[in-house]
């Protein structure tokens, strides 16, 4: 059986900018290398506005999520949930497995199960039993299933800790992000409608301000400038080959 898996990666996250805050610099190391890019928002964000209708805050979001998708060169793609009101549904993994499929993923990248946002472990939850659906002919899938289970990977969650506020386990690896960080906040700047949210909802004063000490928190951790943390899926039924780790070693922190 084929075990290759293809240079083309899906980041699934819940809400826009989840992809910008958490795994950014990655994915533009991963773009300058030929890397082919989705990113995929399970919602359009619409609980995200102050003083604009939940209708108009989604096409305003998506806007923002494409505009930042294309700095990358990325497809952005939403499957239309509703924000906060996420749940992890039939519907809803057959899009994903649609989306696994048509992009013939080789790696797919998503929020960690114990993650502090309610739509993010929601987010985690879809995507594992997508991925491990994607090579499986009986789906009801519009897509051909796929030769192989694409790798799976999960990212950080803010400041590290589970919705308790227990550190969780380390890091599998990080990747200095460095020389990307500038690319890195020029993505999560396309959120302009976020930084009243966050002002409200967080009591952020400096919203990507804030998303920037994180970097340069997970690089200290790293013992570089800027960085972003991964877990890769090791459980059983997924493939463990660690792709990302080896086309990023130039790159790659474990501690
Ligand atoms: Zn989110």
């Amino acid at each position: 059986m084929s075990t290759e898996f293809a240079r083309n990666i899906v980041v699934f996250a819940a809400h826009p900018d989840d992809t910008e805050i958490f795994v950014a610099g990655t994915l533009k190391l991963l773009a300058d290398r030929g890397w082919n890019i989705t990113v995929c928002t399970m919602t359009a964000g619409g609980m995200g506005g102050i003083g604009s209708s939940e209708e108009k805050t989604i096409r305003l979001r998506k806007r923002e999520a494409q505009k930042a998708a294309a700095l990358l060169g990325a497809d952005y793609r939403c499957l239309d949930g509703r924000d906060g009101y996420l749940f992890d549904t039939e519907a809803l993994r057959i899009k994903t497995i649609d989306l696994i499929r048509e992009k013939k993923a080789g790696v797919v990248i998503t929020h960690l199960p114990m993650d502090y946002h309610s739509d993010h472990r929601t987010t985690a939850s879809i995507v594992d039993a997508a991925a491990m659906l994607a090579t499986l002919p009986n789906v009801p899938s519009r897509f051909e299933p796929l030769d192989v289970t694409p790798l799976f990977y999960h990212s950080a969650t803010l400041g590290l800790t589970d919705p308790l506020g227990n550190a969780i386990a380390a890091p599998h690896f990080y990747v200095d992000i460095t020389s990307v960080e500038d690319t890195k906040m020029e993505m999560l700047a396309c959120h302009q409608s976020q930084i009243e949210l966050m002002r409200i909802m967080h009591k952020m004063d400096d919203f990507f301000g804030e998303m920037k000490k994180q970097d340069i928190a997970w690089g200290r951790k790293a013992g570089v400038q800027y960085a972003e943390a991964y877990w890769q899926h090791l459980g059983g039924g997924y493939q463990k080959q660690p792709l990302l780790q080896t086309e990023l070693a130039q790159y790659l922190i474990t501690k």
